[in-house]
This record gives C-alpha cells, structure tokens and sequence, in this order.
C-alpha cells in the first residue's frame, strides 16, 4: 500500500503513517455508518464528543499522563504557546528562566519578553548551539515563576536525553518534534506543548499538557481561548475545536498503541537513528556538528565536505524519492528527519544513496 509514495524528510508538516492516512480515507465520506464524515460532525454531538474523549484516552494511555495534568488540544501551533506559557503560568510573578539552544528557543525567548522579564539561564550560543548546556551550568533565578527549554531542537538536531531538575520551579518544554517518540515521566513537568505536525498530525493542532494546579491565573486580557484553566473546563471546545485534527490525531495514537507504544516506537527510532549517525561517523565525505551524547534521534543534520555538491544532492535523491532532505535556511547543509512515521526502508535507502554519492563525488 501507499507504493507511489514518496520517503518524505521533511522537518513537519511531516511524513504520516501510512496506515493512518489509509484508514483516514477508508472513513473518510461515511465515518462508521454514521452518514457523514467527521470533518461534518457537530463538535458538541454524541459521536465527536466521543472521538474527542478517546483521542485524550489513548495520549494518556501513550504517555501515562498522571491524573494531575490536563490534557488540552488546541490551535495556533506551537508558536502561540510561546505566549501561551507566559500568560499562563507567570500566575504573578514578573520573571522567566530561558534555557537558549537554538532557533525554536530563540522564538519562544522573544515572545515571552513581551510578558516578562526573561532569564537567560543556559545557552549554547557560545558553540553555534551545537550542544545542550550541562545542568550544572545553568543558573536558574529564585523567582522565576517557571523555567521554559526546548527538548528537541528541530533545526539544529540538539535533544536534550535528559530531564532538568529545576526544584519547585515548574519545569516548561516544548517537545514538538519528539513528543511521543520515546517513554516520557510528564510528572516531572509543570507543561509541556506540542506542534502536531511531526508526531501527531495535521498542522495547527497542538497539544498542551499541564499541571492542573498551575493553572487559573492568567496575564490581564488574555483571550479566553488562551486561557488553559478556561479551555480545560470545557474539554478544549471553548469555541469550534478542529475537529477532523483531533480525530487523525487519535488514529495516530492507536497507530502507535498497535506498535508497542512509546517503548516498541523508541526502539524503531533508535535502530534508525543509529544507522545514519553510524554512517556518519564512519565516512568523511559528510559530517554533523552536534555533540554526539546530546544528537536527536528525530533530525539529523548533516553538510557534504564541500557545500558545492549540495544541490546535485538534493536533485539526485529527490529524483530516488528521497524528498526534502535540504537543510533549514538558517544553518544550510542537509537534515533528514527521521519521526516516527518514517519506515525503517527509508533511512535505509537514504544511507545507500549517501554512499552512492559519496564514492561518485570523493
Ligand atoms: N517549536 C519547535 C521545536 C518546532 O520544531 C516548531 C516547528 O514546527 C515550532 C515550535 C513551531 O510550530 P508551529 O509552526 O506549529 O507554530
């Protein structure tokens, strides 16, 4: 199934299941005879409630979510939640501990200015964010009403394989490009949130989980759908939620409930991690910049020992089916994400195309 299709690198919107897009279009004109698609279904009728209530179900059941969080599906990306956070949880305070490890931190860090004062605590700056700082060298300040970091940076390839501890201080992630590809301890967080478009589905859904307790006190005129607690009480239906997101969001969780959950897809993302990164080191024609004990299983960038063959690298794999392997504008070179839905064969085939390519241009 799905044979025509291409092995999609993209860094999100990215490569679906899929199984999950094929049950999608299975269900697609008449949901469980129901007569109508779900994208038609009333968000407040018996049957989307339902869909809504079971996609919340099975995520708890993926991350083991304790009964202390909320789970939240909302809108605007992950980008709204860089203001989301400060309106949320500042709960009085003025100042915000910051950990900078490259471009996503770099966006959350200046929305969050607009809130409140922001602490700098880490950065990798220093190293052209190619490593995540050392807990021992943060330094977190005592009034900080949370401290925020990027688990996953997306365009550098950094992952944090670690939880900080930040004490009573609420500890603040945004996971989106690799929530769900490992076992998660979400206790450990006082919020975590989640862009859907790697991991989970369509673009513009995001996840929020948060700390019931931390929640109710938000920053004067936030809007109300910005208002967590408000959006909690309501089952994330203060107004229209997107109701067909949610509902292909639930199909990626049973996808991955069908595959062992996070542990049988940690595995999968490990093997294939392990292959490029094991080519990687092996070989000098390519490189990567990130220290190897901090590298994301998720994004892997890479340069060609000289950046003149680039484009011919990307024309050549895109014309194999290995699609958007160019890197973010803003560091060059190449990435391949390799999320979840990325099958084993294609990491495969991407490595045997780099060493194709490596022996013809040497
Ligand atoms: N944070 C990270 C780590 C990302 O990779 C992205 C990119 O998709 C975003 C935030 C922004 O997400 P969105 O474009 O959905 O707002």
């Amino acid at each position: 199934s799905g044979a025509q299709r291409i092995y999609n690198f993209g860094a999100g919107p990215a490569t679906m299941p899929v199984e999950v897009l094929e049950r999608a279009q299975a269900e697609l004109v008449n949901w469980h005879q129901a007569g109508l698609s779900v994208m038609e279904m009333s968000h407040r009728g018996t049957e989307f409630v339902a869909i809504a209530a079971q996609a919340e179900a099975k995520l708890r059941k993926l991350l083991a979510v304790p009964a202390t969080h909320e789970v939240l599906f909302l809108q605007g990306g992950a980008t709204l939640q860089f203001a989301g956070v400060p309106m949320n949880l500042l709960r009085g305070k003025k100042k915000a501990d910051y950990v900078n490890t490259g471009e996503w931190s770099k966006k959350a860090i200046s929305e969050a200015k607009k809130f409140c004062e922001v602490n700098v605590a880490a950065s990798s700056e220093d190293r052209n964010f190619t490593y995540a700082p050392k807990q021992s060298t943060w330094k977190l300040s005592k009034d900080a009403a949370y401290v925020h970091y990027c688990s996953n940076e997306t365009i550098g390839g950094v992952e944090f394989h670690w939880t900080p501890e930040t004490g009573d201080v609420p500890l603040v992630a945004d996971m989106s490009s690799h929530i769900l590809s490992k076992p998660l301890d979400v206790s450990k967080y006082g919020l975590i949130y989640a862009g859907a478009q790697k991991n989970i589905g369509p673009a513009g859904l995001v996840l929020v989980i948060a700390r019931a307790d931390l929640l109710g006190e938000v920053v004067a005129g936030t809007p109300n759908v910005m208002n967590y607690k408000l959006q909690s009480d309501a089952d994330s239906m203060l107004n229209t939620p997107p109701t067909f997101s949610v509902y292909l969001a639930g199909l990626t969780f049973d996808w991955l409930l069908a595959r062992g959950g996070l542990e049988g897809i940690a595995k999968v993302n490990a093997h294939k991690a392990a292959l490029l990164y094991d080519y990687l080191d092996g070989q000098d024609f390519y490189s990567n910049p990130v220290d190897r004990e901090d590298r994301s299983l998720m994004n892997v960038p890479f340069r060609l020992r000289d950046d003149k063959h680039d484009a011919k690298f990307l024309e050549l794999a895109e014309a194999r089916g290995l699609s958007q392997l160019k890197g973010h504008r803003s560091v060059g070179g190449m990435r391949a994400s390799i999320y979840n839905a990325m099958p084993v064969e294609g990491v495969e085939a991407l490595v045997a195309f780099m060493q194709e390519f490596a022996r013809a241009h040497a």
